[in-house]
């Protein structure tokens, strides 16, 4: 790397980084390995709020990655940290999964339909018209709009998924309000990881396959930027961007050997 100072900590993306969907990318494995080995800290960042970190401890152990519950950071967890530290024992109709549903009574939120604080929207498989309906009203009638994550897909083995994004979208249409994004490309959600590590920006990479999302908030939240080509980016395209990663590698194999060097002395 160009920067001098010692990398202290490693923020990298899972999708397309790790896996593709259940399969293991080669090195992955290795790479978090070492890293547990290296005694530095990192967390495993997705934009994704359908699970808890303990489903997606036990998803990427079915691929073969053993990561800590602990360095898991979803953009559910971001979204209720912000919400905390925004508004602390708020109330909230919540639009999603055990993700998020779960994150947000972790930090003191109380779920209601009663005059909300805030409608918040995650990702999920069953979104029902009731739903979507019941979270227009609440908007329409005072409740702030939040968003975990402005992906408008997602990839399954079958084709595209409609994500948040597009459900974000429907209902920004039918109330002429827009959501506050916290998942990427937010550089909020790489200040809250590095708030979680208790580290700082300048010591910190981030490891990304998407030069508009991971990489341009890594670079918004001052940190240095690694773009591997094995997820959504594709190599010709890289040069396009008006910003640019501090590195650009093949793969996360190629990353083995710097996430094995030792933590710096304290
Ligand atoms: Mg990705």
């Amino acid at each position: 790397m160009s920067d001098p100072r010692p990398v202290e900590t490693w923020l990298t993306d899972m999708d397309g980084v790790l896996v593709h969907e259940e399969e293991p990318i080669p090195g992955a494995a290795e790479f978090v390995e070492a890293l547990k080995a290296s005694g530095k800290r990192f967390l495993v960042l997705t934009n994704n709020s359908i699970f808890t970190p303990r489903d997606l401890r036990a998803r990427l152990l079915g691929s073969g990655i053993d990561v800590p519950e602990d360095c898991i950071w979803t953009s559910a967890l971001a979204t209720a940290d912000f919400l905390h530290a925004q508004r602390p024992q708020g109330t909230a109709y919540v639009v999603g999964e055990a993700g998020l549903t779960t994150a947000m009574h972790e930090v003191g939120y109380v779920m209601t339909d009663r005059q909300p604080d805030y409608v918040v929207l995650g990702e999920t498989r069953t979104y029902s018209f009731e739903a979507i309906t019941r979270a227009i009203r609440l908007i329409e009638a005072g409740a702030r709009f939040i968003a975990t994550n402005p992906d408008p897909s997602g990839p399954s083995t079958q084709g595209t998924l409609p994500a948040t994004g597009s459900v974000a979208a429907l209902i920004s249409t039918a109330t002429g309000r827009q959501p506050y994004y916290v998942g990427k490309p937010n550089p909020l959600m790489m200040r809250s990881a590095l708030n979680r590590l208790e580290a700082h920006s300048e010591t910190t990479v981030m490891v990304g396959d998407r030069m508009d999302t991971d990489i341009v908030s890594g670079l918004e939240a001052g940190l240095r930027t690694i773009l591997v080509q094995t997820g959504s980016t594709r190599p010709e395209h890289v040069e396009r961007f008006p910003y640019r990663a501090t590195r650009v590698v093949d793969s996360i194999a190629d990353l083995v050997d710097l996430a094995r060097e030792a933590a710096p002395e304290a």
